[in-house]
């Protein structure tokens, strides 16, 4: 039963509600450009703390060399690489790992 008058409708009452019913349109495609990294090799000292920081194990020290003389950082696993951002926000040298778009 509806009830139609009143303020306080009696327990046991459904109110009928005049409100316009939202539409519910389909939900706006979002694009989220996914970022990777970029290693300059020129600038890492191989101290391996962005490996260790890395949530997803993504970089690993390669066998190849710098002109310095240090080992240089890979990135082994792209595809699981989420762009976090975190590897580079612990790199001490600058500009040595950059957050970049993946292309
Ligand atoms: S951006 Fe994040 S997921 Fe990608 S290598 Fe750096 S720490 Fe790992
Ligand atoms: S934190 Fe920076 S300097 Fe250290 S190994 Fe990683 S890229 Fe090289």
């Amino acid at each position: 039963m509806i009830y139609a008058g009143g303020s306080v409708p009696p327990r046991g009452y459904f109110v009928s509600c005049m409100c316009t019913p939202l539409q519910y349109a389909a939900p706006p495609t979002v694009f989220i450009m996914k970022k990777t990294i970029f290693i300059d090799p020129k600038r890492c000292k191989a101290c391996r703390l962005c490996i260790r920081a890395c949530p997803h194990h993504c970089l690993e020290l390669s066998q190849n060399r710098n002109a310095a003389g240090y080992l240089m950082i890979e990135l082994v696993k792209p595809d699981d690489c989420t762009g976090c951002g975190t590897c580079v926000r612990t790199c001490p040298e600058p500009q040595c790992l950059q957050l970049i778009r993946n292309a």
